[in-house]
């Protein structure tokens, strides 16, 4: 009997031990799949485990399923915002409540080009603006203005940035917030800015000594004229006309280069036999009381031949040119037109053999107001814009401008024209 209930005993612990492993195998397996994050379908289950298992079976696997679409949607929105955030023009930079970059996008990288693989870097090491870290932390504690404009230096370079910060909750669930900016590089207007600045400066300083003077004079002529010696009322009268002169050169610069500078600067191209018109100017020239005392010559290479461009504003460059050369070197300079054909240009060039530029000036000479000498320019008549104006008619030619000059030997102006086309 005794035999008997031990037999019983064994095999019904064997039973259970059997059991336990299925258990354990199911279980088991179900673990496998939820790491796997793969729906669990067994295809036969231990009879023992029942429909509870089946059930719970069943959900795990809705779970996974949906945890599986859920991760889908998640990544194809994350793909989509990055796409779309890569396709900004405008800058875009999300930090964490430590100032770790958690998104940057390629337009960030334009603006600043050092900052290349930033993700999950601190703001202060790729960024160097105390500025920009101040505005952050204003964005953080909102109390930043919408719009901040900040310079950022690297070296000798500034760029200038108009930005918008917003303090946004972390994505995480986590505690502190984080902040989004957008960037827009607005040093180009930066820029343009300073130079309308810089001038209108320019211009006032120009009209004012000319119209004070003038004042002045007509000031002391209505005081006096009764009584005036006639030698004095003459002198001043002249003087008057001068500086009237002045002025209306200046006017006129101006209102050129503003036209040049507009959307229909008024281009009138014509087929132009470069040759024969230099030939005509330096005939005229010749004739000329102000170029008495002065050399000129020419020489056109025949090659040269025909090109389209406006005859009246190419006059107009190699005049500038000329009366420069006249103005800025003593009697007895010679004074040299060329112009040759070099591969799909025509490159002119007036040369003089006058006392030349200094080598610091040159970068700036053909800025506008820009000049050597104050005093003779002004006294020449000059209005610092010469130079200016024929950068502009040459580049609205397609062509480029540049200067070559020794101190004591002379100066060339240069300039390039494409050859016709058609
Ligand atoms: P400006 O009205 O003063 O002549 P420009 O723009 O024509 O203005 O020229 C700028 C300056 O360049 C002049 O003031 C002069 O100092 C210098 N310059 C121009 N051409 C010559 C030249 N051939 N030789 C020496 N200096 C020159």
């Amino acid at each position: 009997m005794s035999i008997l209930i031990a037999v019983l005993l064994a095999v019904a612990l064997g039973l259970t031990l059997k059991k336990l492993r299925d258990y354990r195998r199911a279980i088991h397996s179900l673990g496998l799949s939820v790491v796997a994050k793969e729906p669990y379908l067994p295809e036969d289950r231990p009879a023992a485990l029942g429909v509870e298992w089946d059930r719970l079976c069943a959900q795990t696997s809705e779970l996974i399923t949906e945890n599986s679409r859920l991760n889908r949607l998640r990544t194809g929105q994350l793909v989509q915002l990055e796409a779309t955030l890569g396709s900004l023009r405008e800058a875009v930079l999300v930090v964490d409540e430590s100032n770790h970059i958690l998104l940057a996008n390629g337009a960030l990288q334009a603006i600043f080009p050092r900052a290349q693989n930033i993700l999950g870097q601190r703001l202060e090491l790729v960024l160097h603006s105390r500025e920009f870290l101040e505005y952050v932390e204003a964005v953080r504690a909102a109390r930043a203005e919408p719009q901040h404009e900040i310079e950022f230096v690297d070296g000798i370079h500034s760029t200038w940035i108009e930005m918008t910060g917003a303090k946004i909750p972390p994505l995480d669930g986590g505690k502190g917030s984080w902040a989004l900016f957008v960037l827009h590089d607005i040093t180009r207007q930066k820029k343009l800015e300073n130079v309308r600045k810089d001038f209108v400066a320019n211009v006032s300083h120009e009209l004012r000594t000319p119209l004070s003077v003038i004042k002045g004079y007509i000031e002391t002529l209505v005081d006096g004229h009764r009584d005036m010696p006639i030698a004095d009322r003459e002198r001043f009268l002249l003087t008057v006309q001068r500086h009237t002169e002045r002025l209306n050169s200046l006017l006129e610069d101006l209102l050129t280069l503003s036209r040049l500078e507009s959307i229909h600067p008024g281009l009138r191209r014509e087929s132009t036999v470069l040759g024969a018109l230099l030939a005509g100017m330096v005939d005229d020239y010749r004739a000329r009381p102000a170029a008495a005392g002065h050399q000129l010559t020419f020489s056109v290479d025949p090659a040269v031949g025909e090109l389209l461009v406006d005859p009246l504003k190419i006059t107009q460059v190699f005049e500038n040119l000329i009366d420069n050369a006249l103005k800025y070197t003593p009697k007895g300079t010679q004074i040299d037109l060329r112009a040759r054909l070099r591969e799909h240009e025509v490159e002119a060039c007036v040369h003089d053999n006058g006392p030349g530029i200094p080598a610091e000036d040159l970068p700036h000479i053909f800025e506008r107001f820009y000049r050597v000498d104050k005093g003779r320019s002004r006294e020449k008549g000059g209005t610092g814009l010469g130079l200016s104006i024929v950068k502009h008619i040459v580049q609205l030619h397609g062509g480029r401008v540049w200067v070559e000059s020794t101190p004591g030997k002379g100066t060339s102006f240069y300039l390039s024209l494409p050859v016709r086309t058609h």
